[in-house]
């Protein structure tokens, strides 16, 4: 059993498309069962949700503008790819009632001025609702058979519609009841990624990325062998190619340090995408839909060749939050208070480091939260800055993380001295350091617009390059 996932550049247009239907009918050829997962076209789920933002606050030309730019693109690709003329026309009318489905949403929002997280997952999953009639039928035209399905069937989550989680067990009756006998009857079932809904059929959405983590609860549920994820490069790679052109690819990463990546900024992988597979140990394989006989990037529990620093990512976008003052010194409770209050604003702390003298406590967060999380802490703390215990509050706005991966830094001596002389040479300041007691990554906040030299540096002096 293979789940094969394709991203938004790989179903971008009827070249891409018939060029996923190859792949797909090749793997035909070995494996029997076969499951494909799709994204939505590349451009199309931002365009839905820009459309969505658009009409509430009033603008609905926003909406009708993308009406046109649906239609040309999916019925375009579907006339090039499906010479069934009877399988054509369903599929056109397929299309023009999703996109009918769209205006018609995006009219009530733009009427009630308001869009609610359930609204814009509604909203925000029909790209993928479009896109996969439209593969089915081009796998369809190869001569095999395929049938469309809407994982809104199949995936059960909670009602956390924007970026919902899985129930596994609900999941697994769900997709074996609705795929094995699609399978059994040699049909290849090509279901819409990122999407799921509620035990009651409300709309959900996995989160923005989220088609990889589709990819691997199918996996999971289906007790496949491998999951495959086909995007637009060579599997993962040592950095993200847009920054390191000499970026290598890596052939072999262990779950974690996978999770690592994505967690930090590989947007390769969704960070969960590791989640369903690590407990069954179903290998996840990374591979180009444009050069599909490279083997790309195999993802296992243990990998053979450990190495040390294995790649280097990027999070931007970010600010940094300092407290600090000397009175904070052994006051208990510091620690736990700050984090209260960043929690009770909803903010996502990507990273903490606490100096040994405790003077100082900082951490990473989204820039668009740092302004009220400060306000939050200097409310929090206001006995204490009267009482100069607490110096300030600081905020250091367009920092970034750089992570260093690899879990053959794990005991190996040396690795931080050189991450810092390389830095240092090339005057790269390093404004915190955090280490995960896993010592397979060491996160550094830089200033933004020293990211990009950072890393290129670093690629070099790991040698990453090969
Ligand atoms: P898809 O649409 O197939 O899901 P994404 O755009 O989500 O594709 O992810 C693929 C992109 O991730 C690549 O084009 C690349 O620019 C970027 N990327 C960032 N870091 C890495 C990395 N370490 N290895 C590979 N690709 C990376
Ligand atoms: N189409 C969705 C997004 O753009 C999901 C995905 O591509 O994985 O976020
Ligand atoms: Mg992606």
């Amino acid at each position: 059993m293979q789940v094969l996932k394709f991203g938004g550049t790989s179903v971008n247009d009827a070249k891409a498309i018939a060029q996923v239907a190859a792949i797909a009918a090749d793997q035909l050829k070995t494996d029997p069962n076969v499951v494909v997962v799709t994204s939505a076209m590349r451009g199309v789920t931002d365009l839905l949700i820009n459309s969505a933002k658009a009409a509430a606050s009033g603008d609905r030309q926003r909406y009708r503008d993308a009406r046109s730019t649906l239609v040309t693109r999916h019925r375009d690709a579907a006339e090039v790819l499906i010479p069934d003329l009877d399988d054509l026309a369903r599929v056109q009318e397929l299309t023009d009632e999703r996109i009918r489905e769209f205006e018609r949403l995006c009219m009530a929002v733009a009427i009630l001025g308001e869009l609610t997280d359930r609204g814009l997952a509604v909203i925000s999953g029909l790209g993928e609702r479009l896109l996969a009639p439209i593969l089915a039928a081009a796998i369809r035209a190869r001569g095999l058979k395929a049938e469309f399905v809407d994982a809104g069937e199949l995936i059960v989550t909670d009602d956390n519609h924007a970026s919902a989680a899985p129930d596994m067990d609900a999941t697994r009756a769900a997709t074996r009841g609705r795929l094995l006998p699609l399978l059994e009857a040699g049909v290849m079932p090509v279901v819409t990624g990122f999407v799921a809904a509620t035990p009651s059929g409300v709309p959900t959405v996995l989160g923005r990325g989220g088609s990889d983590y589709s990819a691997a609860i199918l996996g999971a549920a289906l007790d496949a062998d491998e999951i495959q994820i086909w995007t637009d490069v060579d599997g993962v790679l040592t950095a993200d190619p847009r920054i390191v052109k000499e970026a290598r690819t890596l052939s072999e990463l262990t779950y974690s340090e996978a999770a690592e990546l994505a967690y930090f900024g590989a947007k390769v992988l969704h960070p969960k995408t590791m989640l369903p597979a690590i407990d069954l140990g179903i290998t996840i394989s990374v591979r180009n839909t444009f050069n599909p006989g490279f083997a790309g990037t195999r993802i296992v529990a243990q990998a053979v060749n450990v190495g040390t620093v294995k790649a280097l990512t990027v999070i931007r976008g970010l600010a940094l939050i300092t407290v600090a003052g000397r009175g904070m010194m052994g006051v208990p409770g510091i620690a736990a208070r700050t984090f209260a209050a960043v929690a009770a604003q909803g903010a996502n702390v990507l990273m903490i480091s606490q100096a040994s003298s405790e003077q100082s406590i900082c951490f990473v967060l989204p820039e668009p939260d740092a302004s009220h999380v400060v306000a939050a802490l200097e409310s929090a703390f206001a006995g204490e800055i009267h009482r100069r215990l607490i110096d300030r509050v600081t905020l250091e706005p367009e920092v970034v993380i750089v992570a260093v991966v690899g879990e053959g830094m794990r005991g190996t001596p040396g690795i931080a001295a050189k991450l810092f002389g390389a830095l240092g040479e090339k005057q790269l300041n390093v404004i915190a350091v955090a280490q995960g007691s896993s010592e397979a990554n060491i996160s550094l906040v830089l200033a933004a617009a020293d990211a990009d030299a950072a890393v290129r540096y670093m690629h070099t002096a790991f040698g990453l390059a090969g």
